[in-house]
């Protein structure tokens, strides 16, 4: 596979904002994800809320091959024009990676169309992983399970619709359940969502997390094809009479 062309976006407000997620990510946890990106082959440019047009421009999306996208405290600050190019672009395949509280970013819940609610619970909990599509790309290279040490909680009901491929669960020390790894395709693009990722964790830093964000990037990867072309087609591919 050639390399691909990977836009790794981050609110990047909670690093600016308090200094418990400034020690646990001191340049932006987008520099954390890009480096691993960069680790495994992909070429990574980074994008914030506080550039021109987000980081997002025209240019940028023309060529991005797959966004990841972390957002929680600043999702109302994101322009909706901004909404309406990344929206665009994943019709067209562009692929979206959306990471933890993402799940409440414009973006996820225009795509999804519910709203993308659930419970949550900040208690330093353990999170067991569980692989439960083992033949999925994006489990490629991960045992049965794997456990995040300390992380926020997040726990069913999560409204959000029937993932085409659940990949993964997410088991917590509290007792709670999750979808933690859903696969969608909304027109040529296609959509991972991947749980874990709570700012005052340094859970971006660890390997199978690493791993997994790794494997969906290519997963997501547009595939090599001309645009489609829809609308009024007035000539016939085969004689009519
Ligand atoms: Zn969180």
């Amino acid at each position: 596979m050639s390399q691909l062309r990977v836009t790794v976006w981050n609110e990047g407000v909670h690093e600016k904002t308090h200094e418990e997620v400034r020690k646990v990510y001191p340049d932006g946890m987008h520099t954390v994800i890009a480096e691993a990106l960069r680790k495994h082959g992909h070429s990574v440019l980074t994008a914030t809320l506080d550039e021109p047009d987000h980081g997002l421009s025209d240019t940028v999306l023309a060529e991005t091959d797959v966004l990841t996208w972390w957002g929680h405290m600043a999702h109302d600050k994101v322009e909706d024009r901004i909404v309406d190019r990344v929206h665009k672009r994943v019709l067209e395949g562009m692929g979206l990676l959306v990471l933890h509280s993402g799940h409440f970013s414009k973006i996820f819940k225009r795509l999804m169309g519910t709203s993308c609610d659930l419970k949550w619970r900040e208690a330093n909990e353990r999170e067991r992983i569980w692989i439960i599509d083992p033949s999925h790309p994006i489990a490629d290279g991960l045992g049965d399970s794997f456990v995040i040490p300390h992380e926020e909680m997040y726990g069913e009901h999560f409204d959000i619709p029937a993932p085409d491929t659940l990949v993964m669960v997410s088991w917590f020390q509290g007792g709670e359940v999750f979808r933690s790894g859903a696969c969608y395709q909304r027109g040529q693009g296609r959509i991972f969502y991947f749980r874990p990722g709570h700012e005052t964790f340094p859970t971006y830093y660890q390997p199978e997390v690493q791993q997994v964000i790794a494997n969906a990037v290519k997963w997501l990867a547009p595939v090599g094809r001309t645009p489609m072309q829809y609308g009024h087609r007035p000539n016939p591919l085969e004689p009519l009479g």
